[in-house]
């Protein structure tokens, strides 16, 4: 009991770090020397963004994150000491701004444009959505009452200049 009492307080504020720093000291990529940092430890069924995935693969050393496994308790880690290289992450984060200029912020502007058009009476139960499982792909979803609407809504979402593709998951419902 009272070894348990000790390691709690010896962690700071009773937060526990996983040590994951391992034994490599350089990077194989860009011959530079790891450095020491703490990142957070991710738990459950995470969904990563394909960048993300990419990051990983790329440039392994780059560790901004962890991944914990799908169980959690209430003493699991929040964190991790690690090592990582600078020039990794450099790059992972020039990915980021590369994914966000050409993905996510189309994405974002285009569901912006479309608002005007889903205020429409015909379009009001039609949302604007994104698939993450499709590179956060935009697209939309819900119920027209005619085929009529159904061509409108494809003409005026196509005129607003749609990120590609563009996924419909719209029905007629009479
Ligand atoms: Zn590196």
């Amino acid at each position: 009991m009272m070894i348990v009492t000790l390691l709690t307080l010896g962690s700071g504020c009773g937060e526990r770090i996983a040590d994951e720093r391992g034994t490599q000291a350089r990077c194989d990529l860009h011959d530079v020397e790891l450095q020491e940092g703490v990142i957070p430890i991710r738990y459950g069924y995470p969904m990563f963004a394909p960048q993300e995935i990419e990051g990983v693969k790329r440039f392994p050393y780059a560790n901004t994150f962890r991944f914990g496994g799908c169980m959690t308790t209430s003493d699991s880690p929040k964190k991790a000491r690690i090592r990582f290289c600078p020039k990794c992450r450099e790059e992972v984060a020039a990915l980021n701004r590369e994914y966000a200029r050409t993905v996510l912020i189309p994405v974002a502007e285009y569901r912006d444009r479309v608002q005007t058009i889903l205020g429409e009476e015909a379009f009001l139960n039609v949302r604007s959505c994104i698939h993450y499982t499709k590179n956060q792909a935009v697209g939309f979803e819900g119920t027209v009452a005619s085929e009529a609407d159904l061509v409108r809504l494809k003409l005026l979402a196509e005129a607003a200049n749609p990120p590609q593709p563009l996924i419909w998951d719209v029905k007629i419902i009479r």
